[in-house]
């Protein structure tokens, strides 16, 4: 029997993945603690767990912190992500040196489990509630310049909080230790190697489970008509006028249509709803999932992989950097297209595209296979009461850093002796034009010789 201690950030995209793996260390009698929020105490409960509430460690924001925080900015995020350690530290000693857990199994981005696990020495397991992100998978998300730029303005301040942790005695090497996917770190993720990008970057230190869910229920398709159902998830649900378009694009047709609002949206502001549509503002997704045929969603990692798990093709409307790496695996492997027009004409001809082409059912079929061959809750439980784990070394992303210095120093040597030449058969004064250049093409430069790099270090290490 293992003593486990839980952590999560106040998500149900964080915290919903990680309740039937907990379920199933408390079936197996370990003492299982999960300290998390009131918000998530009953299902945690359910799970058999330990629920330890942390409420009060919640700062008070501002109203522009709580703004910040809704437009999911990662620099407010992370800024309360340091303030919670810090108010959560002399009860996490208490906790730490009381119930002297063996194991901590922490969410990726809960950074009071995870400063708190290396600071007391304690074997620790990263719960990945999204697709691991290194300096390889990390190119699935395009961050455009004004998020680019609030990271970067963000930086100092966050800098700045961090270096207050360290009077705590917490180890802290820098933002990025914290967030990024090492391949030193124990890591239980909850998709198929097959599904995640660059899955062959990482090390052995990484378990990929498949989809973590508490559900019996299997794919059964056989509908009278059609069933399309609609999701934009539990965050940023908020949108009355998409919700008015698919009613609009589906009202009266030869197929049924569930759609998942939210719960700040008032149902009663769509009027009389035709016979064919239903609107709830939760509904038992999976349940729903299993007879859909198609799912039109905003790409949380959750959902999809519920769809996948559920052999459903989704129509892809992806609203944040994250959900859109998402939908650029499921475009990949077939089972998905995007909603490029949102309008209701667009939306009516992408489903019937997805209804009328069976390649998409096809691919999501084999993507559900995929999936339910995965180690599971069962093999994420055994990794967690087994860590720490060790490594054959292979580490293709450690190599691919030293290869990427050389490639540096070796551009830069290039563009120096370059200068030197056409400094002397052109003018200097057009050198700056030079130079420019230099830098600018530097970066794409950079990145193409980066990924052939990548590709000769799996050839050679990997096979
Ligand atoms: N969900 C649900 N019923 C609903 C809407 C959502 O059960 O009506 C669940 C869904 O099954 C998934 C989670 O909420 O597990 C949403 O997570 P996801 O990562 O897809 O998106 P987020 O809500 O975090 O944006």
């Amino acid at each position: 029997m293992k003593k486990v201690a839980v952590f999560c950030i106040p998500a149900h995209g964080h915290t919903n993945p990680m309740l039937p793996v907990v379920r199933e260390l408390s079936l197996r009698g370990d003492e299982v603690r999960f300290y998390s929020f009131s918000e998530f105490q009953e299902k945690i409960e359910r799970t058999g767990a330990t629920f330890v509430c942390c409420d009060k460690y919640l700062p008070e924001l501002s109203t522009k912190e709580e703004e910040n925080l809704k437009k999911v900015s990662t620099t407010e995020m992370t800024i309360q992500d340091i303030r919670i350690t810090a108010s959560m530290d002399e009860f996490l000693h208490g906790e730490f040196t009381s119930f002297e857990p063996d194991v901590v199994y922490t969410d990726s981005v809960c950074f009071w489990g995870k400063l708190n696990a290396w600071k007391y020495d304690v074997p620790m397991v990263v719960s990945t509630s999204t697709f691991a992100f290194n300096q390889m998978s990390s190119t699935y998300m395009k961050n455009t310049p004004k998020e680019m730029a609030g990271l970067i303005f963000g930086l100092p301040r966050i800098s700045r909080e961090l270096n207050k942790l360290k009077a705590y005695g917490y180890k802290v090497k820098g933002l990025f230790s914290l967030i990024q996917s090492d391949n030193q770190t124990d890591s239980v993720v909850y998709t198929s190697k097959k599904f995640q990008p660059y899955s062959e970057s990482f090390s052995d230190h990484y378990n990929f489970v498949g989809p973590s869910l508490m559900t019996d229920i299997e794919p059964d398709k056989r509908n009278i008509r059609p069933l399309v159902y609609i999701s934009l998830g539990t965050v940023i649900n908020d949108r009355l006028d998409f919700y008015g378009k698919c009613i609009e694009a589906f009202k009266d047709q030869n197929i049924d249509v569930i759609i998942s609002c939210g719960k700040s949206v008032d149902i009663a502001s769509f009027g009389k709803l035709p016979e064919n549509i239903k609107i709830e503002p939760y509904v038992d997704q999976l349940k729903v999932l299993s007879k859909a045929d198609v799912f039109v969603t905003h790409c949380g990692m959750n959902s999809v992989s519920e769809s996948l798990f559920m052999a459903t093709p989704m129509v892809l409307y992806a609203q944040t950097n994250e959900q859109e790496a998402v939908a650029r695996r499921v475009r990949e492997i077939g089972a998905g297209i995007d909603l490029k027009d949102d309008s209701v004409v667009g939306i009516k001809n992408t489903v019937s595209d997805i209804l009328n082409t069976v390649s998409y059912k096809e691919s999501a079929q084999e993507c559900c296979d995929d999936f339910r061959n995965c180690p599971g809750v069962k093999g994420a439980a055994d990794f967690i009461e087994n860590a720490p784990h060790s490594s054959d070394g292979v580490d293709i992303i450690r190599d691919l850093s030293k290869a990427n210095a050389g490639l540096q120093v070796g551009y830069s040597v290039v563009t120096i002796l370059l200068a030197n030449i056409l400094f002397r058969i052109i003018s200097i004064k057009y050198l700056w034009i030079y130079i420019v250049l230099a830098i600018v093409l530097s970066m794409p430069i950079n990145k193409l010789l980066q990924k052939a790099a990548y590709k000769h270090l799996v050839k050679t290490k990997l096979n």
